[in-house]
């Protein structure tokens, strides 16, 4: 009988339909990522492997992969897992696009919605009981109608982002390495170079994959040229950010605020200076977590690891 080996705790139901034709066995912890022993140790016996953007699967932990045919990754993005590596050894890596492009896209607007009217740090207003009267700029915050969006990274969750902010009758530019003329005409979005697009957006959204060319893309440079009332979205990968530079750009008001669901290290501890600004908003990496998508993506990654083990293609090759 093959083997699965699953790198964290997901319901038993999820397996259930695939557990008379696999052995499959799963790191017992829904909370803690596996430690790399182990997951060396299992990947050398498994023939497909389910993992998470939590655990980095590079040259080292392939090498003793003398069985692995699959490995699905429970994301979009797939920084985690060394491509080449993989290649090499004629294994196939899947990922989930799709399936979790609305509830990102979701949750990139309700990021930029709070931090653009300020809803965590009212929160802990009224929490802390300092609500004592109305005054006419009590928490006021930006407007989001009307304004300027700049989406970086105009893929799928990003025209899933620009037909939200059509809706609330945002002006939309983008920039990708290549024109989309298609996203254009459909949703009257405007191509603009990098630089434009930062000095002119009240917004900018990063959605961008990880790669050696987005790295730090958001540096020091690049948050200068921004509006001083602008404000900056992270929902793609913490590394696309210098964060040193964000939070320095924060407090000399080179820009007003800053929505981060990712990080350069994660998970950050409470005491991390970005944590410790009144104008950012922090979320724990939860872009994809609605139970809808998140069942939808583990079956498709079982899904993917059946179709490979079976000799047949995967639903959604990397
Ligand atoms: P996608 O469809 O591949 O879109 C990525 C876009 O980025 C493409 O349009 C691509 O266009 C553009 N791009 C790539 N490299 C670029 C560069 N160097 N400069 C400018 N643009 C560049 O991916 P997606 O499904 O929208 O997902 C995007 C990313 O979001 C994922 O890779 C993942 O890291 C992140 N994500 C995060 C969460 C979360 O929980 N926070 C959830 C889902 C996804 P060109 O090729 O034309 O440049």
């Amino acid at each position: 009988m093959k083997k699965i080996y699953i790198t964290r705790k997901i319901p038993e139901e999820r397996i259930q339909p695939f557990s008379e034709k696999y052995a499959i066995e799963m790191w017992p912890h829904e909370h803690q990522p596996i430690d790399q022993d182990t997951l060396n140790r299992k990947i050398a016996e498994a023939d497909g492997l389910l993992t998470l953007l939590t655990d980095p699967v590079n040259e080292e932990t392939l090498s003793s992969a003398s069985n692995l045919k699959v490995i699905a990754n429970l994301a979009v993005g797939f920084d985690n897992i060394d491509i080449t590596a993989a290649k090499k050894r004629n294994i196939i890596v899947t990922n989930t696009p799709n399936v979790l492009t609305e509830t990102t896209a979701d949750l990139t607007f309700a990021l930029l919605l709070s931090t653009a009217r300020r809803i965590v740090e009212a929160q802990k207003f009224v929490e802390e009981g300092k609500w004592e009267n109305w005054s006419p700029y009590l928490l006021a915050g930006s407007d989001i109608y009307q304004k300027t969006i700049g989406i970086v990274g105009m893929g799928r969750i990003g025209e899933a982002v620009a037909k939200r902010a059509a809706g609330f009758g945002m002006k939309i530019l983008y920039h990708n390495r290549s024109r989309k003329e298609r996203a254009e005409k459909q949703l009257g979005v405007r191509y603009v170079e990098f630089d434009e697009l930062l000095k002119t957006s009240d917004f900018v959204v990063c959605l961008v994959p990880f790669t050696p060319k987005t790295k730090r893309m958001f540096g020091a440079k690049a948050f200068h040229m921004m509006k001083q009332s602008a404000i900056f979205i992270n929902v793609s990968r913490g590394q696309n950010v210098d964060e040193h530079a964000l939070y320095h750009a924060l407090v000399n008001g080179e820009i007003k605020g800053c929505g981060l669901d990712v990080f350069e290290q994660e998970p950050i501890k409470k005491d991390h200076p970005l944590l410790q600004l009144d104008q950012v908003v922090c979320l724990p990496h939860i872009g994809s977590a609605s139970i809808a998508t998140r069942t939808t993506m583990i079956d498709l990654c079982l899904e993917n690891i059946d179709f490979v083990l079976s000799g047949l293609s995967p639903k959604t090759p990397v």
